[in-house]
């Protein structure tokens, strides 16, 4: 008898993940994969597709299962996924992460948020949606996002034993870091009992139903918006790059700055707003006033440079980001404030 809950027409079990780079996603879909392959016996099959840059753009990993005696012939992308685990809550502000997802299939989010919340911003119905804050997990046990998530995701995926992805943790720590294999196995159980659903009757709704309903490309020739208008995120058309970020922005205290630039001079976005002034002695000088968050990507490679603890890493939730932004006047920019 199969282990598997449900199949689609082809007999796969299907689930997709949806991350940016530099979350572990892909990582953790292969591990997904090898624990239904190695673990139970089943077929299956893993592959990703990213971007070019290492962190901060888009990236979805894709796995399937079925039974043993059914061949894999299909290897392209999931588009009705069963489960859908969204490494990051910010993408899905310009990605729609529920497109497609199967009738009363689980969506699988790391957020802060509640159940409810993000039910009434992803505008679905018809399913279970699962959160987990993957983020705190692996901040207190410090370890990565991606094992506080698999553990959410071998919940999610009950067929599947958690055992096997532990005694994965310690092959893959114990002769090299020791001293990592039970922070990891503390955030994979976490992540496993920790994670909270939440079911959601399907609405009669044509509106509540239509982000998943969706299983085609959004854009076409015919559907473009005029003007090669990219909307995808991390464009200027939004000026949003929360989706880019890992959950972390620079704050800045203006206080204990001493304008020397070193955060400046090693952000790769060129964020840093400053304006002319003169300083104590009357003499011309450029002052730091802030940091324009439309164009940060949360590198944080500034917070590590500046000498006098200006800078810090702050989580980012909800609209920090928006709300501590200073803006630069890009038209004619000379290091100015939008007046
Ligand atoms: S985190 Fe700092 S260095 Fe990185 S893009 Fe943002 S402002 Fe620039
Ligand atoms: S590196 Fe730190 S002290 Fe120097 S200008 Fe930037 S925020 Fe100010």
């Amino acid at each position: 008898m199969s282990v598997l809950p449900k199949k689609n027409t082809l007999g796969f079990y299907e689930i997709r993940l949806e991350s940016i780079g530099g979350l572990g996603a892909n990582l953790a879909g292969k591990m997904l994969a090898e624990a239904g392959v190695l673990g139970l016996g089943l077929n299956g099959c893993n592959f990703s597709s990213y971007g070019s840059e290492k962190k901060g753009s888009p990236v979805k990993s894709f796995i399937r299962f079925c039974d043993p005696d059914v061949e894999i012939r299909d290897h392209s992308p999931i588009e009705h996924p069963h489960v859908i685990g969204v490494f990051h809550d910010g993408l899905y502000k310009m990605v729609d992460v529920a497109k497609g997802l199967q009738d009363e299939g689980i969506l699988l989010i790391n957020s802060v948020k509640q159940p409810a919340q993000i039910q009434q911003e992803l505008q679905i119905s018809g399913c279970t949606i699962a959160v987990i804050d993957a983020l705190s997990i692996a901040l207190e046990e410090k370890t990565k996002v991606n094992t506080a998530m698999l553990g959410a995701l071998f919940r999610t995926c009950s067929f599947l034993n958690p055992e096997d992805m532990r005694k994965v943790i310690r092959q893959t720590f114990e002769k090299k870091y020791p001293h990592l294999v039970e922070p990891n196995i503390r955030t994979f159980d976490r992540g496993y009992n920790e994670v909270v659903f939440k079911h959601y009757h399907k609405e009669t709704s044509e509106v509540l139903n239509i982000k998943t309903a969706a299983g085609h490309p959004q854009l076409g020739y015919q559907t473009q918006p005029i003007g090669g208008i990219i909307t995808a995120y991390g464009n200027t058309i939004l000026k949003d790059m929360s989706g880019s970020r890992q959950g972390f922005i620079p704050s800045f205290d203006q206080e204990t700055c001493i304008n020397c630039a070193a955060c400046d001079n090693v952000c790769p976005d060129d964020c840093f707003v400053w304006i002319e002034g003169e300083d104590k002695r009357g003499r011309k000088n450029m002052f730091l006033q802030g940091i324009d968050y439309q164009f940060c990507k949360g590198c944080l490679k500034c917070v590590e440079a500046c000498p006098t603890g200006s800078l810090t890493d702050l989580r980012e939730i909800g609209n920090v980001a928006t709300e501590k932004s200073v803006k630069k006047r890009i038209d004619s920019y000379k290091g100015g404030l939008v007046t």
